[in-house]
């Protein structure tokens, strides 16, 4: 075997799979058909979770010092200053990271492309894939080489981070149904001066359409996407592109060997900047399940719930992005009276309950994302009402690890390349009768005011356990931590139990 994984395409979703992969000792190849890292800043938005997963990773920092926190969103209809949507803390008790960073995809995919070198990987330029061919145990790929030869290489698992236009999808022969947006759309990276109230998001709502301005680094320099506005002045623009919108999702997410992720798997409107951010959350979910099942820890069928846990996420994106979208841009008189007399109106007055404020940030964060009708979620009865539930994502909480100990955060404590076991109100069962070995961290929350007070505002009371998976999200919820519980979901879930592993499953 050449590698274990083969990482088609360097953009942000394969160079999130590299590093997940990396950090986990997995063998990975990436490669890239283009000579070098895209120029062009096309996403903005950093959101929370990202963020989350950012600082497992160790480049969370670097990704702050760049970029600039979105702190309010201010409305215009038609041309006159309409509400301020304040956007910086409202996700202060839900992450780390309650705000939207505004930080070009160039940026993104620079840091990320850095810091493979701590794995010792680098993405292979001019290197495109051109033929698959899937065999019992590995897959054979045709590579187009920098000096125009082709070469073939083998590998247990091909990940398609290849873009909406994906080889590896077509290759499978994959479908990729949906359609166009009937609009063209144009992205600039401009400087210009204009009413825009400075370093926030600007979003101009007209009858005929509407246009965002986000802010970036250096003054009046400003990402403007949509329909140009008449009382503006350009001074530059240092990057001009029109481009068509298509809203699609491929009709699955896994041949055999092969996995599409990212904009390979699903495209969408940029309604609420969520496309590459979307890309991340798709490598983190398979980095950890790869990992597994590649050291042998898992079977592979534990693989298939990659697709059914993304793609119920996928096509909830679409469906709402789509909906958000047709709102903004459709060129109907009352959809144009709606956005200018009666949307800014809505959101502006609906954003002053602390209800709205969190389920909005929830959604747009992508902290809100669950599975709970996964496979790999398991509830054991009598949790108390209201208190996270299998599938979701652990919330974030800062609690004291020892009988007066300092106030720590919980999500610093979490080691994302194992599970982690959470158990409240009562002493952990011994980590050897799990049956996790090495891969299991065991955090015991003690008994105490703070504790409690932190515990009830998630509605989390009285003795009970998580089994968190690695990438954060609850596996087995319930009230005694069980070994003979635990290790049943485990063995359900494919992960082999220690002392019954057997060889790796690429020999298999
Ligand atoms: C103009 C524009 C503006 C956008 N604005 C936003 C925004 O504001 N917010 C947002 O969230 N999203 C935005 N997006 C979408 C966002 O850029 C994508 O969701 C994101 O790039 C997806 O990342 P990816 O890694 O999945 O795919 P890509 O970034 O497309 O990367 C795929 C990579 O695969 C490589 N590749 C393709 N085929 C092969 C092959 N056969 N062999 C080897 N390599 C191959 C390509 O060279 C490319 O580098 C925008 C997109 C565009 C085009």
């Amino acid at each position: 075997m050449d590698t274990e994984v083969l990482i088609v395409g360097g953009g942000p979703t394969g160079l999130m799979l590299a590093n997940q992969l990396g950090r986990r000792g997995v063998r990975a190849m990436i490669i890239d058909r283009h000579s070098g890292p895209a120029q062009q800043t096309r996403a903005m938005a950093v959101h929370a979770r990202t963020l989350e997963i950012y600082s497992k990773l160790g480049i969370a920092e670097r990704a702050l010092e760049l970029g600039r926190r979105g702190n309010g969103a201010n409305m215009w209809t038609e041309g006159k200053w309409a509400a301020r949507i304040p956007l910086g803390d409202i996700g202060k008790s839900v992450s780390p990271f309650p705000f939207v960073l505004m930080l070009g995809q160039d940026d993104n995919e620079r840091i990320m492309g850095e810091h493979l070198r701590n794995w010792g990987l680098a993405v292979q330029w001019n290197t495109e894939l051109t033929g698959i061919k899937q065999e019992p145990g590995q897959v054979t790929a045709t590579l187009k080489q920098p000096d125009g030869s082709t070469r073939e290489i083998r590998a247990a698992y091909v990940a398609g981070c290849d873009g909406g236009h994906s080889a590896v999808r077509e290759l499978c022969g994959i479908t990729f149904p949906g359609a166009p947006y009937e609009h063209v759309f144009f992205v600039a990276d401009t400087e210009a001066t204009g009413p825009m109230v400075a370093e926030e998001l600007n979003v101009y709502l007209w009858r005929e359409g509407f246009h965002l301005f986000f802010p970036m680094h250096g003054k009046d320099r400003w990402r403007v996407i949509g329909i140009l506005p008449k009382k503006l002045d350009f001074k530059q623009c240092s990057w001009f592109s029109i481009y068509r919108i298509h809203h699609r999702a491929a009709q699955k997410f896994r041949d055999r060997r092969c996995f599409l992720l990212g904009d390979a798997a699903h495209v969408h409107s940029p309604a609420g900047g969520q496309g590459m951010n979307t890309g991340l959350q798709d490598a983190y979910n398979l980095a950890w399940k790869l990992a597994l099942v590649v050291d042998g820890d898992a079977d592979g069928a534990l693989l298939d719930t990659y697709e059914a846990e993304r793609m119920p996420v996928a096509q909830r994106l679409l469906a709402t992005t789509d909906r958000a979208f047709m709102l903004v841009v459709s060129d109907t008189w009352l959809a144009g009276l709606f956005r200018t007399r009666i949307l800014a109106r809505i959101v502006a007055f609906a954003m002053r309950f602390k209800r709205v404020q969190t389920l909005a940030f929830r959604t747009v964060s992508q902290t809100g994302i669950a599975y709970r009708e996964s496979p790999l979620s398991k509830m054991l009865p009598s949790l108390p009402d209201g208190a996270p539930r299998a599938g979701d994502r652990f919330p974030w909480l800062r609690l004291s690890f020892q009988a007066n100990g300092p106030v720590e955060d919980l999500f610093q404590k979490l080691d994302d390349t194992r599970y982690n076991l959470i158990v409240t109100g009562q002493p952990a069962p011994p980590g050897q009768a799990l049956g996790l070995g090495d891969l299991l961290r065991i955090h015991v929350i003690p008994d105490e005011a703070h504790n409690a007070r932190e515990l009830a505002r998630v509605r989390i009371s009285g003795p009970v356990f998580y089994l968190l998976r690695p990438d954060g999200h609850v596996g087995l919820a319930g009230i005694r931590p069980e070994p003979a519980a635990v290790t049943r979901y485990l063995s359900e879930s494919g992960i082999r139990i220690q002392g019954k592993k057997d060889e790796p499953a690429r020999n298999r």
